[in-house]
């Protein structure tokens, strides 16, 4: 029996029925399969596909049915507007975290109008755990190369960091960034100063970690776990990040709703001035942002 695309929307619900938007799932997937953009089945949902297409769907919903989600089955994710690589090295760049990238481009505005740069076309930044490499990237995005922005990224993950490049390759090939395989800042010796620091490292409790990828999600453990209460890895990073930044630099970083108070409380107590919290689209305490005095 031949099967149209609109069979397989129709039947997505079955097809995907734990996943909260199959008949989205379904788009996509098909979408890779028949090489075509979304937009594309709309107007031909009364495709039939050939026999070898039909049995890559099914392998797709399969491993959808897994819990593994679908950026990893096309291997691809929207993020600001781009579409950026993944594979189960990196998380998937998730809405909540445009909000960083888009404080990321205020606070470089901010610091470039403010004269706080070393003469033009010499701001640096530096994103710490860049995983895709979705926020330096984003962000570099909206500046033209003649900024001279120079920016670094850096991952403990050698696979996270080969993507995140691979990335950088095809969407700002204009733009200069060093890639560094390390831990958080260890890096930086003989130490080199930032002007922007942008980090979404690993902060969701240990425990809670566990729980969310029993769903079968296939997240890498080391990009989210942040210890027993999920700051262990920042309370490394604040201190770091301080002696890295130039004076009225700022650092930007991710946490999670559950420890963004503690978070914005140790950037205090570590010397950061103008501590800023900032809500995501779904009214959580998302980013804050902190200057070096
Ligand atoms: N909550 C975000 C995600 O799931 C980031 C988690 C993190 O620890 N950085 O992608």
């Amino acid at each position: 029996m031949q099967v149209s695309v609109r069979d397989l929307q129709r039947r997505s619900p079955r097809d995907m029925p734990d996943s909260p938007t199959p008949r989205l799932d379904c788009d996509c997937l098909l979408g890779m399969i028949l090489h075509k953009p979304r937009s594309w089945l709309a107007a031909h949902d009364d495709e039939l596909l050939t026999a070898p297409q039909l049995a890559a769907y099914e392998a797709c919903t399969a491993r959808r049915r897994t819990g593994l989600p679908v950026a990893y089955i096309t291997g691809h994710k929207e993020f600001f507007g781009l579409d950026f690589a993944v594979t189960q090295d990196v998380l998937i760049p998730k809405p909540d975290t445009e909000l960083l990238a888009e404080q990321a481009i205020a606070a470089i505005s901010e610091y470039t109008r403010r004269g706080g740069v070393r003469g033009a076309g010499s701001i640096r930044i530096a994103d710490i755990c860049t995983g895709s490499g979705c926020i330096v990237i984003s962000v570099l995005s909206r500046f033209s190369a003649q900024c001279g922005i120079k920016a670094a990224a850096s991952d403990i993950s050698p696979a996270a960091i080969e993507t995140a490049r691979q990335n950088a390759r095809r969407l700002v090939p204009q733009h200069d960034i060093a890639f560094i395989t390390g831990s958080l800042l260890d890096w930086n010796e003989p130490r080199q100063t930032f002007d922007i620091i942008l980090s979404n490292p690993p902060y969701v409790p240990s425990h809670t970690a566990r729980q969310l990828l029993a769903d079968g999600r296939g997240e890498p453990l080391l990009a989210l776990d942040g210890g027993t209460d999920g700051l262990t890895v920042i309370r490394k990073l604040i201190p770091q990040a301080a002696a890295s930044l130039a004076g009225g630099g700022f650092f930007l970083i991710e946490t999670g709703e559950y420890n963004s108070a503690e978070t914005a409380a140790l950037l205090s107590q570590a010397g950061f001035i103008s501590v800023t919290t900032y809500t995501d689209l779904g009214g959580m305490p998302r980013v804050i942002r902190a200057q070096k005095p």
